[in-house]
């Protein structure tokens, strides 16, 4: 036997048990979307490397450490490009608004799924090839939208039954008043130099206001004594953050204000938040966002405001499960279908065609290596598949024009007769009332 070739580290196979999770989730996401009128943006995965360069920052882990970017073979003309698999979500999606000018007419809401790529650490939630669903809210300014989005992951977390998260909040104001609390930032930095890990003495004059996200626990205390952003907001500032906790106190939405959130990537200005649970160890983010009013204008585009978030799927999937994973449903199908031998087959694929294009959910039964295997073999498959009727296409049946349905889940084992000649009108008596795996 040749020898085998196993996935790339940290990238993983969805095997279809849990498929049908990821699935369930997507499903209960775009009628979500459909609810808060968001509207769905598919981008390529890869991307000019200046792309997230520009957009993400260079003094940040992911453009630091995290990209895979490589240079394309040269054009005709000895050009190479370089590409990088996109790391996360916003600045693809801001690339595609500006070069479609999809701002022309007013604001747009976005939201995105998709794989994205981090070279990092392959963990339990850390994963190489992740998964994000995402959604920017673009040329609005308002705190109502920041609230619009924050409303949005919360009722989202309603409806697939999570409920161990608590939503962190911070302001990272202005860049006037970013500046203000830089310089008093470094300047306690620089008193407690001694303190910093070997990222944090890099950070402390490119990007002081990164060490506060550190992960490093060593750190905790330099950090905790900090000077606090939120003390140096201006009064516009200030008011955005109001009103933004008058709507979500308004709807009943806890929060609490983390002056050390200022989240991984260098664009957010105002809100910024997090979703967080402590189920899952370091891993505890499971969505995260703010506001990038200067993002577009980085990226080429006429000035706009905007707000997002993006999700980890995993995580989310994961802390679902740690709960014990309700409102989901594995699939099923409705009938399973036990066949006789080769012979009857073009009647049975008929009949079974007809079921399908009246919406039931059939699963055939297939020969293997060593044939169809015994009636009695084939009933323990239907057992298995968890179909709730067995359709034996026996070949006595088959001579009257006959299929013989059996209950195989109400306990009572009822037969009856099916006429091959009219699939359709007892048809529409065999699907689940609710279809399985549907969205609430
Ligand atoms: P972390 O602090 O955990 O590294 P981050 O700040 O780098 O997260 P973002 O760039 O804000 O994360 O991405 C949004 C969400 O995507 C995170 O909150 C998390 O749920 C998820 N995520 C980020 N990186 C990974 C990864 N490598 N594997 C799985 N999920 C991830
Ligand atoms: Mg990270």
């Amino acid at each position: 036997m040749a020898e085998k070739i196993s996935a790339v580290k940290g990238m993983n196979d969805i095997l279809p048990p849990e498929a049908a999770r990821w699935e369930w989730l997507e499903g209960i996401v775009r009628e979500q979307m459909a609810r808060f009128a968001y509207r769905n943006i598919r981008t390529p995965i890869l991307e000019h490397t200046a792309l997230f360069v520009r957009g993400i920052g260079e003094v940040t882990d992911i453009v630091e450490k995290e990209m895979y970017s490589f240079e394309d073979r040269s054009d005709k003309h000895g050009q190479a490009e370089h590409l990088t698999m996109r790391p996360e979500g916003t600045a693809a999606a801001v690339r595609a608004v500006v070069e479609h000018n999809l701002l022309y007419d007013g604001g747009k809401r976005l939201f995105y799924m998709g794989p994205m790529f981090r070279r990092e650490k392959p963990q339990r939630g850390r994963y190489r090839q992740f998964h994000q669903l995402g959604i920017e809210a673009l040329g609005f300014a308002g705190p109502d939208v920041d609230a619009e989005v924050i409303l949005l992951a919360a009722s989202l977390w309603k409806r697939i039954g999570l409920t161990d998260v608590r939503l962190e909040l911070n302001s990272l104001g202005q860049p006037a008043e970013r500046a203000a609390h830089r310089a008093q930032l470094i300047a306690h930095f620089e008193q407690h130099a001694d303190k910093l890990d070997e990222d944090g003495k890099r950070r402390l004059h490119s990007n002081p206001l990164r060490i506060l996200d550190t992960k490093n626990p060593a750190m905790k205390d330099v950090v905790d004594s900090a000077p606090k952003l939120i003390d140096f907001l201006g009064e516009a500032s200030l008011a955005h953050l109001n009103g933004l906790r008058a709507i979500l106190d308004a709807n009943g939405v806890a929060y609490t204000i983390n002056p050390r959130l200022v989240r991984g990537l260098d664009y957010y200005n105002l809100t910024v938040f997090e979703f967080v649970t402590d189920r899952l160890g370091a891993q505890g983010t499971v969505c995260a966002g703010g506001r990038y009013d200067d993002l577009i204008v980085q990226i080429g585009g006429k000035s706009a405001p905007a707000v997002g978030w993006a999700m980890g799927i995993e995580r989310v999937l994961a802390l679902l499960e740690e709960q014990g994973g309700q409102g989901f449903v594995a699939p099923v199908p409705d009938v399973y279908a036990v066949v006789p031998d080769a012979s009857a087959m073009p009647v049975v694929l008929q009949t079974l065609v007809a079921l399908r294009e009246a919406g039931v959910r059939v699963q055939m039964h297939a020969a293997g290596p060593d044939g169809q295997g015994s009636f009695k073999s084939q009933f323990k498959k239907a057992d298995a598949s968890g179909a709730r009727f067995a359709l034996i296409f026996g070949a006595d049946e088959l001579a009257r024009g006959e299929v013989t349905l059996k209950a195989l889940r109400d306990g009572s084992g009822a037969q009856r007769s099916c006429p091959l000649a009219d699939v359709a009108q007892w048809a529409a008596t065999l699907q689940f009332p609710a279809a399985q795996g549907a969205t609430p």
